[in-house]
């Protein structure tokens, strides 16, 4: 008993603790529950080039859970990789992003949404079959895989060098395009990034944050930008909010964004309405 093993003992007990696993568990079931209930949802949030033109987008998890409503993906991802479900749940991210990227390739935004990428989880990552799911994903919805990217994190690429170099060679081949996402928080050494067969570098929101105000988020994200410049990557600045810090991005050669400064990320359908509008605006700009 924790009252027994005295006062300096670490109380392992709480009271609010077994609501807390309780509330675990429940959302662990109705998190297996989910897929077949129709309530994951992608939204997509636009990325924008150096004319301000939409260019490309990325697919954000929902979950629309019947009784809390609408929730963020740091909320059940984690929950999703300790239980394994981020595996089926991660299938049916690929499967759903390839069905609009086909959609979206065919009709007037297919300029526009030339490239989409979602979020892959590193344990999804590790599958040895993870790259023959992807292609058999694009063979099924007839997707270009040109129009595909994987975001992955530093911390997949240090876990296992070898594994991920082979991967990415595979998808390198097939013309999937592989992102490092929140470029910059993780541990890894400089050295790999010249070894892998990598396309771009979203510098982590983060180093955005604060760049117009603080000197050295003003470094790292120059230094940043430098360097991917140096080995042939693309950048793409991550939680664009404001002008300035748009202004910061542009002058130092950043030419791509994306931040609630353009666009939260969206339901499909205001997604659509989005950039359609973004199309239009752009043509009776060339027209006046
Ligand atoms: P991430 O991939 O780094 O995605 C960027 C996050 O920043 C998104 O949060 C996005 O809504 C948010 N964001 C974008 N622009 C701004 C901005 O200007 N200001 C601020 N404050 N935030 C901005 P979200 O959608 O909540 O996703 C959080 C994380 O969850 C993602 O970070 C990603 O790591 C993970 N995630 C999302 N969808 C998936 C998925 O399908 N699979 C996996 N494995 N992870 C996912
Ligand atoms: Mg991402
Ligand atoms: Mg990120
Ligand atoms: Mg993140």
């Amino acid at each position: 008993q924790a009252k027994a093993a005295g006062r300096n003992a670490i109380c392992f007990f709480r009271p609010g603790m077994q609501a807390e696993a309780d509330k675990r568990l429940d959302m662990e079931k109705d998190l297996r529950l989910a897929i077949a209930r129709d309530q994951l949802k992608l939204f997509f949030q636009a990325q924008i080039d150096e004319n301000g033109e939409v260019c490309g987008a990325e697919g954000l998890l929902r979950w629309e859970h019947p009784q809390y409503g609408l929730i963020a993906p740091d909320r059940f991802i984690p929950v999703a990789e300790e239980t394994g479900l981020i595996l089926p749940i991660g299938e049916w991210v690929l499967q759903t992003a390839c069905e609009y990227i086909t959609k979206w390739s065919k009709g007037e935004l297919s300029q526009s949404l030339s490239h989409i990428a979602v979020n892959v989880s590193p344990w999804q990552f590790r599958q040895p079959d993870f790259p023959l799911q992807v292609e058999k994903i694009l063979a099924r919805t007839g997707t270009d895989p040109r129009r595909l990217g994987l975001e992955l994190t530093e911390g997949v690429v240090i876990d296992n060098v070898a594994d991920t170099a082979d991967k990415m060679a595979s998808f390198k081949a097939i013309g999937v395009k592989i992102s490092i996402d929140d470029f910059g928080t993780g541990y890894s050494s400089l050295s790999y990034l010249k070894k892998l067969p990598l396309d771009i570098l979203k510098i982590d929101r983060s180093f955005i944050e604060e760049v117009t105000v603080d000197e050295s988020n003003a470094a790292i994200v120059g230094t940043i930008i430098a360097m991917a410049d140096h080995l042939g990557l693309e950048v793409i600045a991550e939680g664009v909010e404001t002008q300035e810090q748009l202004e910061f991005l542009y002058n130092s050669g950043c030419k791509r964004y994306q931040g609630y400064f353009f666009s939260k990320p969206l339901p499909v359908e205001q997604f659509e309405l989005f950039v359609s509008d973004s199309i239009r605006r752009r043509l009776s700009n060339c027209e006046s």
